[in-house]
């Protein structure tokens, strides 16, 4: 089989082009309430204007601002939820008026009541300096969005944000698009589940755990493959029951080993065709990216367990998040100050597992110390990656650096 190494923007490029093919998946309708975190199948429209009316965004006075008073008289006051009814607003009058309250007619401005002295009699004094100009704490009707302008697009994955604007626009219920099923399948002669004891050379098999965690917290729906022996026979059987799934996840026996026959199995009884067999990334260098014969797209991820988790989270949840329509994922990579100073040969795109800092100033950044791609508890320490780039680097502590939130 043809070896094909690239580089890591390559093996990006490589999975988007098979991204922009797919087709959309089907979809579903259900309530809002369980909509959370669920793709949304067909555009929300504003179904009235945003706001309905023109709404006061202070607790106030609304006025007409074309001729300036010092004093004023209320006329009356108009809550939220109502409108105003009183006989309409003349020269020298206003209405006392609350937040999310329509402003009646003729008016177009409100001065806070924090700018304003009541005075006897019904009336206000308003500082010449506080007078409104038109508009002042104001939100004209349709002026957020039309009613029938699109508010929420197909292919956005909902937040709380799009659940609230959907709420607003009376969407009881929402289409969304079917949840994606993503197999799991972890392979190797050392491993045990977690629910049995692991003799002194067997591995606990936590790649299903992780795997199956991030599919899930991509949004698809983790179909867990009972682990596969390093033989061509338990390969072939257990691949075949991931295939059932619409995408499939292989970590494990994809490196050069004299039992890592993955590729094999996969070439041999699936047809399949590779678009890459290597990363030039560190972890992950060993990961695959293919199709069989019969349309199915798979990775074949490394089996150290922070070499699958990194290469499912840059590589294979680009084709998870496609299939499932999502549109506009993208990996969160942002800047930080460096806290120590960084040295690397090139060769290879790093995510090194690193701790990560936030305030109000800014984004710091230090490595954990890690044993390399099979150290689980380092990952564990860490809430973030070290991104250094296939050039290498020789970087100071101060420096700013791309950093890999991990999402
Ligand atoms: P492999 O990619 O099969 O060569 O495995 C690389 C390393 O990852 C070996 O040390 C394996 O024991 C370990 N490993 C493979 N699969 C798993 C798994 N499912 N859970 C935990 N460790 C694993
Ligand atoms: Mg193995």
């Amino acid at each position: 089989m043809a070896e094909r190494m690239v580089g890591f923007a390559e093996a990006v490029a490589e999975v988007e082009r098979h991204c922009a093919q797919l087709p959309t998946p089907g979809s579903e309708r259900i309530r809002l309430t369980s909509a959370l975190g669920r793709v949304l199948a067909g555009d929300i429209l504003a179904d009235r204007n945003f706001p309905p009316f023109a709404r006061s965004t202070r607790d106030g006075f609304a006025v007409a601002t074309s001729f300036a008073y010092t004093e004023l008289h209320i006329l009356g006051e108009v809550r939220a939820g109502q409108r105003w009814t009183g006989s309409p607003v003349k020269a020298g009058e206003c209405v006392e008026i609350m937040t999310g309250a329509p402003l009646p007619a003729g008016l177009d401005g409100v001065v806070m009541v924090e700018h304003v002295e009541r005075l006897a009699d019904a009336r206000v004094a308003i500082p010449a300096d506080r007078w409104p100009v038109t508009g002042a704490n104001v939100v004209a009707a349709g002026s957020e969005a039309r009613s029938g302008d699109v508010v929420v697009n197909a292919g956005t994955r909902l937040e709380a944000r799009h659940v609230g604007m959907a709420a607003a626009c009376g969407a009881v219920e929402v289409g969304v698009m079917r949840r994606l099923r993503v197999a799991v399948l972890a392979t190797g002669d050392e491993l045990v589940d977690l629910t049995e004891t692991p003799g002194p050379e067997q591995i606990r098999n936590s790649n299903s755990y992780a795997l199956a965690a991030a599919v899930e917290g991509a949004g698809g729906d983790a179909v867990v493959v009972a682990a596969a022996r390093d033989t061509a026979e338990s390969l072939a059987a257990q691949m075949r029951l991931a295939f059932e799934a619409d995408l499939a996840i292989f970590a494990g026996g994809v490196s050069a080993g004299k039992y890592d026959l993955a590729e094999e199995v996969l070439a041999e009884e699936f047809g399949a065709e590779f678009f890459f067999t290597g990363v030039r990334m560190q972890p992950g260098r060993p990961v695959v990216f293919g199709r069989t014969e019969s349309g199915k797209y798979f990775f074949g991820l490394p089996g150290n367990p922070v070499s699958a988790l990194v290469t499912f989270r840059l590589l294979a949840r680009r084709m998870l998040v496609a299939l499932a329509g999502e549109q506009g994922w993208q990996p969160q990579f942002v800047l930080a100050r460096l806290a120590e100073d960084v040295r690397f040969g090139a060769g290879l795109t790093r995510f090194l597992p690193a701790q990560i800092q936030t305030d109000l100033a800014g984004a710091k950044v230090r490595q954990v110390p890690w044993r390399g791609s099979g150290d689980m508890a380092a990952l564990a320490r860490a809430n973030g990656y070290l991104v250094v780039p296939e050039a290498g680097c020789d970087w100071r502590s101060g420096e700013l650096v791309t950093i890999w939130t991990g999402e």
